[in-house]
C-alpha cells in the first residue's frame, strides 16, 4: 500500500467539502477500492470515509411505499430487512460474509462493476438514486461498465425502491469471485413487470424489454415462451461464451418468475 491522506467526516456536508480537494476519492465499504488501490489501479492521494456518517444508514419507507436505503448501508443490513424479500434474498447471496458486513449499497451503485448485483434490482424495480445535489432515475444512473451519472465528488446518500408485489433475484454465481455470470431480477409492480439484467452485457447491466412486454400479460415462465436473448454485445471470456450468457438470461428470467409467483 503506498501513502495517503484519510479524513472521516460525519456528515455528507463535509463530505462533499474534502471531496473538492483534487484527487480526493469516497470510500465506502473499500471491498472493492481497497483491493484496487493495492493493486495500484488506483492511487488517490486522499480517501474520504463516509463510514462515520450516520445520516446514509439505515432502511425505511417514504409516503409512497418506497424503501429507503441510506447509501451507507451495508449489504447484511438489507439482507435482515423483511419488506422487500426478493431485495433481501439479492443481498443475501453477495460474496461472503465479510464483504456483507462492510459492502455498502452506495458504494455498489457508485462503481457499477458489469456483475453487481443491486443495479439489476434498481433497472427492475424503477428504482431513483438519491445523492447529495439531486435524484436521478436507474434508467438514467448506469450509462456503461464501471461508468454512471454521477458526477465528480457527488456521493450516493440514498436509494429508493417501489417495492414490487412480486419479485426474484436468481443468479449464476462464477465460483471463484461469487459475482454473478449472469444475474436476472424480476420485479412485477404496480406499473408492470421489471426485467434487470446484470453480469452478461459489454455495456454493463440492462432491461431485457422484450421479456418485460411478454411477462406484462401473463406474469409466468410460460409467457417467454420462444423468445430468447440476443448474444450481440454480450460479454464472452474463459468463464462462457456470449451465446452460454444469453441462454443464461433465459433460463434465470424464467426461474425468476416462477420463483416469485
Ligand atoms: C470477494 C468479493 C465478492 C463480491 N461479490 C459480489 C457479488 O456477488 N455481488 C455484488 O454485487 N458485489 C460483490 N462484491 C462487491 C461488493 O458488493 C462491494 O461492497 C461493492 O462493490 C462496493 O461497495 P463498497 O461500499 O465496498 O465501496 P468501496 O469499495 O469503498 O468503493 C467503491 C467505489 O464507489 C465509490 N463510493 C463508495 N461509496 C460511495 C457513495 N456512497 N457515493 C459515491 N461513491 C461512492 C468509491 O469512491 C469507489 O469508487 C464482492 C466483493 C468482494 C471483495
Amino acid at each position: 500500500m503506498y501513502a495517503f491522506e484519510m479524513e472521516r467526516p460525519t456528515t455528507v456536508d463535509e463530505a462533499v467539502a474534502a471531496l473538492k480537494d483534487e484527487d480526493a476519492q469516497a470510500l465506502g465499504g473499500g471491498q472493492t477500492l481497497i483491493p484496487t488501490l493495492k493493486a495500484r489501479l488506483a492511487m488517490p492521494g486522499k480517501l474520504v470515509s463516509l463510514t462515520g456518517i450516520d445520516a446514509i444508514k439505515g432502511i425505511s419507507k417514504d409516503d409512497a411505499g418506497r424503501l429507503c436505503i441510506g447509501g451507507g448501508t451495508v449489504h447484511r443490513a438489507i439482507a435482515e430487512q423483511g419488506d422487500f424479500p426478493g431485495l433481501a434474498g439479492l443481498a443475501a447471496r453477495i460474496g461472503d460474509p465479510a464483504v456483507r458486513n462492510r459492502g455498502t449499497i452506495g458504494g455498489s451503485v457508485a462503481n457499477n462493476d458489469p456483475s453487481a448485483c443491486y443495479p439489476a434490482a434498481l433497472l427492475a424495480t424503477g428504482a431513483t438514486i438519491v445523492t447529495d445535489r439531486r435524484e436521478i432515475a436507474a434508467d438514467d444512473f448506469f450509462q456503461g461498465m464501471f461508468t454512471t451519472a454521477l458526477e465528480e465528488g457527488e456521493i450516493v446518500t440514498e436509494v429508493k425502491l417501489p417495492i414490487p408485489e412480486k419479485s426474484n433475484y436468481q443468479k449464476f454465481a462464477q465460483p471463484a469471485s461469487r459475482f454473478p455470470l449472469v444475474g436476472v431480477f424480476v420485479a412485477k409492480g404496480a406499473d408492470g413487470v421489471g426485467v434487470g439484467v446484470t453480469g452478461a452485457s459489454e455495456g454493463g447491466v440492462f432491461r431485457w424489454r422484450e421479456a418485460e412486454e411478454a411477462l406484462s400479460g401473463n406474469f409466468s415462465a410460460d409467457a417467454l415462451g420462444d423468445l430468447a436473448a440476443s448474444a450481440d454485445g454480450l460479454i464472452g471470456d474463459m468463464h462462457g461464451s456470449a451465446a452460454y450468457r444469453a441462454h443464461l438470461i433465459k433460463v434465470l428470467t424464467g426461474r425468476a418468475v416462477s420463483a416469485a409467483a
